[in-house]
C-alpha cells in the first residue's frame, strides 16, 4: 500500500507531498494530500518548533490528469511557536499562501497565454474564471531591453488603448525582435522613453526606419546621431498607390452614369501592373484609358514608379526617382504634384531606403498578429496589459519556446 502511495505521489509529481486517498469521478479526481510534520522555523521570532496547532482542508485545482479535472485536498497543517506562541502555516512547494490554484497549473496558464488567444479563451479551456487568468496574467511585466540595437525601426499601430488611438511599436528587425511597446507617438513620450538609454548606447544604433511622420525623424537626429535614417518602402510606395487611386476615383466619377458599366471592374485592371496584363485585359485598359487624358497620365506615372522601384543599382533608383518626381511635379494632377512634394521633403531617407534595404516589413508582420490579439479579446483598455501581452507574445516565439 506505502509502494503504491509513493508511486502516485511520484506521479502527481508533488514534491515532499504525502498522497493519503484518491476519489474518482467520471471527471474529476480528487487526491487527498499533505505535507509530513517538519522541524519548522517560527517567522516571527526564529525559534524551531515542530508543534502542531490544527489543520484545515483546502481544495486547491491542479492540471488535468488525462481529461479529468485534478483537485488538491490539501490537508494544511499550522505550527504553534513554542518560543512566542505565534501559530503559522507549514511550507509547501506547489501552492502560494492564499492561491486556489497549483504553481503549475499557474504557469500553465501563463503559457496558454503566449499566443493571440483571448483571456476568456483560455479561461475556459481551463475551467477557472476570467478574473483569475487576468490576476495571474497581471503579474507579468515584461522588462524594457538594456540596450538598444544596431537596426532600430519604429512605427505605429491602431490599438485604441488607454485615451490613445496609436501606439508605437519599436523593433530590432535584423533579429526579429519586438523591443517594445509604447502608449502614443507624441514626441515628449519617445523623448523620455529614449532619455532612458544613456548617449553609450544609443549611439549603437546605425539604422533608424521609420514612416514619414515628422517627429520620428526628428528624434532620430537628436537622439541617434550615428543613423543613417531610412524611410520605410512600404510607406512611401503607399503614397503613390494613393495617388493613383484619388485620381481613379475623381475621374470614374467625373465620367458618370454612361461609362460606369464600363468602369465596373476597372479598379482590378487599373491597378494591376502593366506588365502581367493578359492581351485582352490590356485593350481593355487601353480603351478606358481612351476616355481620360487625367486618367492616361496618372496611369503612365503609376507604371513609370515600377521603374524605380525595379532599378537595380540604388544610383539608378536615384536617378530614375528624381526624373519620376520632376514628371509628378508637371503632371498637372494635384495628387501627384503631392506626392512628389513628399518625396523631396523625404528624400535622403527615400535613397537610403534603396541603398540599405532596411523595411519595416517585420514590423507589419508583428502588427498583423496584434491586429488578431485585440480582435480576439475585443479590443484592450488597459496599456499595461496590452503591452506585457504584446511582449510576452513575441518574446516566447523569438526564443522558440512557443509550442502552440
Ligand atoms: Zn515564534
Amino acid at each position: 500500500m506505502l509502494s503504491n502511495t509513493n508511486y502516485t505521489t511520484e506521479i502527481l509529481d508533488l514534491q515532499g507531498a504525502i498522497v493519503k486517498n484518491i476519489e474518482t469521478a467520471a471527471s474529476k479526481l480528487t487526491v487527498h494530500v499533505e505535507m509530513p510534520v517538519k522541524e519548522h522555523i517560527c517567522p516571527a521570532c526564529g525559534c524551531k518548533t515542530s508543534r502542531v496547532h490544527d489543520y484545515r482542508v483546502r481544495h486547491i485545482k491542479d492540471l488535468s490528469v488525462a481529461g479529468r479535472s485534478l483537485t488538491l485536498a490539501y490537508r494544511r497543517r499550522r505550527y504553534r511557536c513554542t518560543g512566542c506562541g505565534k501559530c503559522f502555516a507549514e511550507k509547501n512547494s506547489f501552492v502560494a499562501r492564499r492561491r486556489q490554484m497549483t504553481l503549475r497549473f499557474t504557469s500553465k496558464i501563463i503559457e496558454s497565454l503566449s499566443n493571440e488567444r483571448s483571456f476568456s479563451s483560455v479561461a475556459r479551456d481551463k475551467g477557472v474564471s476570467v478574473s483569475s487568468v487576468i490576476r495571474i496574467f497581471d503579474a507579468v511585466e515584461m522588462p524594457h531591453p538594456t540596450g538598444l540595437p544596431e537596426v532600430f525601426t519604429i512605427d505605429e499601430f491602431k490599438g485604441n488603448t488607454g485615451a490613445q488611438k496609436y501606439q508605437c511599436i519599436l523593433t530590432d528587425p535584423a533579429h526579429g525582435r519586438v523591443l517594445d511597446i509604447l502608449p502614443d507617438r507624441r514626441n515628449s513620450h519617445l523623448i523620455e522613453y529614449l532619455r532612458g538609454y544613456d548617449k553609450e548606447k544609443r549611439d549603437k544604433v546605425k539604422f533608424f526606419v521609420s514612416d514619414m511622420w515628422r517627429p520620428y525623424a526628428d528624434m532620430a537626429g537628436i537622439y541617434f546621431k550615428n543613423a543613417v535614417q531610412i524611410v520605410d518602402k512600404y510607406h512611401f510606395v503607399r503614397q503613390c498607390v494613393w495617388a493613383f487611386e484619388a485620381v481613379r476615383k475623381r475621374e470614374q466619377k467625373r465620367l458618370g452614369k454612361k461609362y460606369r458599366k464600363l468602369l465596373k471592374h476597372s479598379k482590378r485592371l487599373l491597378t494591376k501592373r502593366g506588365t502581367k496584363l493578359t492581351k485582352d485585359e490590356r485593350e481593355f485598359v487601353e480603351a478606358m484609358l481612351y476616355l481620360s487624358h487625367e486618367l492616361r497620365q496618372a496611369y503612365h506615372l503609376k507604371e513609370k514608379f515600377y521603374e524605380v522601384l525595379d532599378a537595380k543599382e540604388p544610383e539608378m533608383s536615384a536617378k530614375l526617382m528624381s526624373a519620376w518626381i520632376l514628371e509628378a511635379q508637371n503632371s498637372g494632377l494635384i495628387e501627384y504634384e503631392n506626392c512628389g512634394n513628399t518625396f523631396i521633403a523625404w528624400g535622403k531617407g527615400i535613397l537610403n531606403s534603396f541603398k540599405y534595404g532596411y523595411t519595416n516589413g517585420f514590423t507589419e508582420g508583428c502588427n498583423n498578429k496584434i491586429k488578431v490579439l485585440k480582435r480576439n479579446a475585443y479590443g484592450y483598455r488597459n496599456f499595461r496589459r496590452f503591452r506585457n501581452r504584446i511582449l510576452f507574445m513575441f518574446y516566447l516565439r523569438d526564443s522558440g519556446q512557443n509550442v502552440a
